[in-house]
């Protein structure tokens, strides 16, 4: 994986060959005076931070929320990252975990919350947040969580019953965690890289993070780009930087035949979306989402129906089987797609799966079953004339791969991994 800052003001990236520790982080500012409790909530209110987990929700609504709760309450920083394309937040608790415990610091102080909570998926990024913790003073009480790396597992209700000691499945909504989270408190859930940009309003203000981004979406990005034939990169930039910037600063020498856009959640788009600007507006008018930011560029080997079948195929497998809707849906849609490659696909089916793109979607009770239905409507809207001519089994390259004995997944393919002999060593 390689690291890049594209922005002449980057505030989450530090390239080091090794975790920041409390030194280097107090050294650079970290854990300094700043903003406090309503100075910092209107701070994170002018700023416009929203969410970077993927769904954008505006922090200073959520954080309001808590204010106004009842009782003893919690904060939860979501490191579980379920998007197998996307490791910005892994990144940050490896690389960078004194910026998000910052972050987290002063949110639990600024909502009143007595207990704060990270929420990780793999041994490497705890041991990393464990380290962080041993040298940090207390300011308020921190306890990792390690759950099972699934797509659902960083679902805020997933989260939440994780840490209550159940399985990491997502329950029906309401109650959202704000209402009754963890240990039934009211729960602030926010993504890792969301808390990750507190320190710097807390300390420069909101007229300061707005110096980057667009009106809609302020501040930087950490994008995570894959691509067949070169090293993943994770880079930040302003919000609105084009996505052809990115795909120069990773080396591509060749025209995508498409895109995955938002992790797998902003299902597909064709060649011309090298031009699009990276921000939730821009992204939105184009038929996608920013989600998480990762991208994932496809090569000539990808034929794009056969990447989305790869991806219904993972869907249907990372169901909890809780909705029948999901169960059901994420099959025929997987189903249809594999009829599609094989080159025995009916009209009829095609026209079904075109129509559950829209249907299915909110059937779930979380994001899976939406993500999966976004990805078969948006095979067919961008990729119309493919699909027709896999009707008639005339794609060479998913008949090359019915002949081949095995092509590692979709989400195998795509998932980026961290450079982990870096955080063997942290662990030790
Ligand atoms: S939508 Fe699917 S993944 Fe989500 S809770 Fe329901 S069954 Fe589980």
């Amino acid at each position: 994986m390689r690291v890049s800052a594209l922005t002449d003001d980057a505030r989450l990236l530090r390239p080091a060959p090794e975790r920041e520790d409390l030194g280097c982080y107090r050294t650079a500012g970290g854990y300094g005076d700043g903003l406090t409790g309503d100075d910092l909530l209107a701070a994170v209110d002018a700023a416009g931070l929203r969410g970077r987990g993927g769904g954008g929700f505006p922090v200073a609504r959520k954080w309001e929320a808590l204010c106004m709760a009842d009782g003893p309450r919690d904060v939860v920083a979501n490191g579980a990252e379920g998007e197998p394309a996307s490791l910005k937040d892994r990144y940050l608790l490896c690389r960078r975990p004194h910026l998000v415990l910052d972050g987290l610091e002063r949110c639990a102080l600024m909502i009143g919350a007595e207990r704060a909570w990270v929420y990780t998926a793999d041994a490497v990024t705890t041991a990393s947040v464990h380290a962080a913790l041993r040298e940090r003073p207390v300011a308020v009480p921190v306890v990792v969580h390690q759950a099972p790396h699934t797509y659902v597992s960083g679902e805020e209700t997933a989260a939440v019953r994780a840490i209550d000691g159940d399985e990491a499945l997502p329950t029906a909504k309401p109650p959202r965690p704000f209402e009754r989270g963890v240990g039934g408190r009211p729960t602030l859930v926010q993504n890792v890289e969301t808390l990750a940009h507190v320190p710097f309003i807390a300390a420069h203000g909101a007229k300061a993070f707005r110096a980057a981004g667009t009106d809609s979406t302020p501040g930087t990005l950490l994008v995570t780009l894959s691509a067949p034939g070169v090293a993943p990169l994770l880079c930040e930039v302003d919000a609105g930087t084009p996505l052809d910037r990115v795909l120069d600063a990773a080396g591509l020498g060749w025209t995508p035949a498409g895109f995955v856009m938002g992790g797998f959640a902003g299902g597909l788009l064709g060649p011309q979306a090298r031009e699009v600007r990276l921000s939730y507006e821009d992204l939105l008018a184009a038929g996608s989402l920013l989600g998480c930011a990762a991208v994932i560029a496809l090569g000539a080997p990808d034929c794009p129906v056969a990447v989305a079948g790869e991806i219904l195929a993972y869907f249907a497998a990372e169901t909890t089987r809780q909705c029948g809707s999901c169960v059901r849906g994420t099959q025929a849609m997987r189903d249809v797609v594999a009829q599609l490659c094989a080159g025995h696909a009916s009209a009829d089916a095609v026209e079904k799966l075109d129509r559950w793109g829209t249907t299915l979607r909110g059937r779930g009770a979380c994001g899976l079953l939406d993500a999966a239905a976004h990805m078969a409507a948006s095979l067919m809207r961008e990729f119309p004339v493919l699909v027709h001519t896999h009707l008639g089994g005339g794609c060479a390259i998913c008949a090359a791969e019915q002949s081949s004995p095995w092509r590692e997944p979709a989400a195998g393919r795509f998932a980026v991994a961290i450079d982990i002999d870096l955080e063997r060593k942290d662990a030790a």
